[in-house]
């Protein structure tokens, strides 16, 4: 018996094992075997609109066992503790496996780039959790603000920083912009619109790198209208508790900083042999291979795949180097050529919250309540599952109806702000 191991259910992974599945149904003797720490596939794009109660954080994850339907593939819900390579086998907290074609697919984590107190006064925005945490951080804040009487304290907790304006910081400060101004506002009696400040920093001279110059000015345009202050050639220097110090000069009182500024590889991946990234992914060759370990592929955000133009950090990548990866296994496998990875961009849509996008598609490049329309059913249309999607589009419709949902679930603990009591 043979045994093909896929580690992480993310968009990489799962690909790989469905794909992987179908090629070898009849094929008794492969055991096809994914391992992940959660049992459920989370749809990233959509984080955003969590942190914002547009949408119900179940509605954007599914279970891997409902996913696995008939197939056939084993799943274990286990954290990864190490891969051996030489002997072949991961080691996991119940014990090892042993593999003879491995896939890893363990994603990314955030790097803290060396900035010091980011990793303990920041808040970290990459899994549902995280989305959960910051929802009920901002209605924390707004709870508080309030009563308070004192007006520098209410604007010091009314400002939100987020670091960084790659895809996730701009779809996250548009998303808070719609919650705080159009939810917020108006039921929180005590707060003002114009103690209301969201700020993003940003080390390089544009936002959106990676997008289209023009669709980038379009989208920092878009935001400074709705009063979003982007702040760019602007450093993080420093984090502490109650703000961020810019370019090691100027300091930003806020309760809140979101850190969205930087991706390393996992620590797993890092540890894996041959050459890495400046990032840490491991480096591939054109069959998504490591060059010393044939029978290892890495995919998604753990790869470094050799091509031009550089494949971005982005869900339709990992699912494309997924469904390669499940191939050249199966050539492997019948002793055939193994295929080459190409990429090939699929088109960048990014929301800037409620009726407004900016897009480029098909050779088209356009903004606004079309642009935004598109990114609505192209995002429906890829999550997983006719359930997911109903629910999805009823709370996007249910958002526009009726007001957001502003409940702090968590029991209060003492509040470090005012030492009231307090869901944080
Ligand atoms: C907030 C946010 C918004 C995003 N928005 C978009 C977007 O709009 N469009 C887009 O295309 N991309 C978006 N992305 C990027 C996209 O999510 C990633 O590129 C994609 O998820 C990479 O897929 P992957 O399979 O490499 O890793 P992931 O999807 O991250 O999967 C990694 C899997 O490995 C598991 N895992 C990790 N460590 C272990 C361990 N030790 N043991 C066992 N299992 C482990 C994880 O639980 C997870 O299931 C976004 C990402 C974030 C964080």
């Amino acid at each position: 018996m043979k045994r093909i191991l896929v580690l992480g259910a993310g968009f990489g992974g799962l690909q790989a094992t469905i794909d992987l599945d179908r090629i070898f149904r009849r094929e008794r003797e492969i055991e096809i075997l994914l391992v992940s720490e959660q049992n459920l596939f989370l749809f990233t794009p959509l984080l955003p609109e969590i942190a914002s109660s547009y949408i119900n954080p179940r509605h954007i994850v599914q279970a891997v066992r409902d996913i696995r339907g008939r197939r056939r593939f084993g799943f274990q819900r286990e954290l990864v503790r190490a891969i051996d390579v030489s002997r072949r086998q991961v080691e996991l907290a119940s014990g090892t496996l042993s593999y003879d074609s491995l896939v890893v697919a363990l994603g990314s984590r955030t790097d803290y780039l060396g900035v010091p107190g980011a990793r303990e006064h920041t808040w970290d925005f990459k899994t549902l959790e995280d989305a959960v945490v910051l929802r009920e951080r901002i209605l924390d804040l707004c709870e508080h603000a309030d009563h308070t009487a004192d007006e520098a304290v209410r604007r010091q907790m009314m400002t939100f920083v987020i670091v960084g304006a790659g895809y996730t910081g701009v779809e996250l400060v548009s998303e808070m912009h719609d919650f705080l101004f159009h939810y917020v506002v108006g039921r929180y009696r005590g707060i003002s619109p114009a103690e209301i400040r969201l700020i993003v920093v940003e080390d390089a001279q544009e936002i959106l790198r990676g997008v289209h110059p023009k669709l980038a000015k379009h989208a920092k345009k878009r935001l400074q209208v709705e009063g979003i202050e982007i702040r760019l050639g602007a450093r993080a220097t420093r984090c502490f508790p109650g703000g961020v110090e810019v370019n090691s000069s100027q300091i930003i009182p806020a309760e809140t900083v979101v850190w969205a500024a930087g991706v390393r590889a996992h620590e797993l991946v890092e540890a894996l042999p041959g050459p890495h990234d400046r990032i840490g992914r491991a480096i591939v060759n054109e069959h998504l291979q490591l060059e010393t370990h044939p029978e290892i592929f890495v995919v998604g955000d753990s790869a470094a795949a050799v091509t031009a133009p550089e494949a971005p950090r982005v869900a339709p990548v990992a699912i494309a180097h997924g469904r390669l990866a499940a191939r050249n296994i199966a050539h492997l496998e019948k002793g055939e050529p193994l295929e080459s990875y190409r990429y090939t961009s699929q088109g960048i849509l990014i929301s800037l919250g409620m009726n407004y996008a900016v897009v480029d598609i098909w050779g088209l490049k356009f903004s606004g309540y079309f642009a935004w329309l598109l990114w609505n059913a192209v995002h429906l249309f890829k999550l997983a599952g006719l359930k997911k999607q109903l629910q999805v589009a009823i709370d996007w419709w249910l958002a526009v109806v009726f007001p957001r949902d502003a409940s702090i679930v968590r029991r209060p603990r003492r509040c470090k702000l005012c030492g009231t009591d307090a869901a944080q």
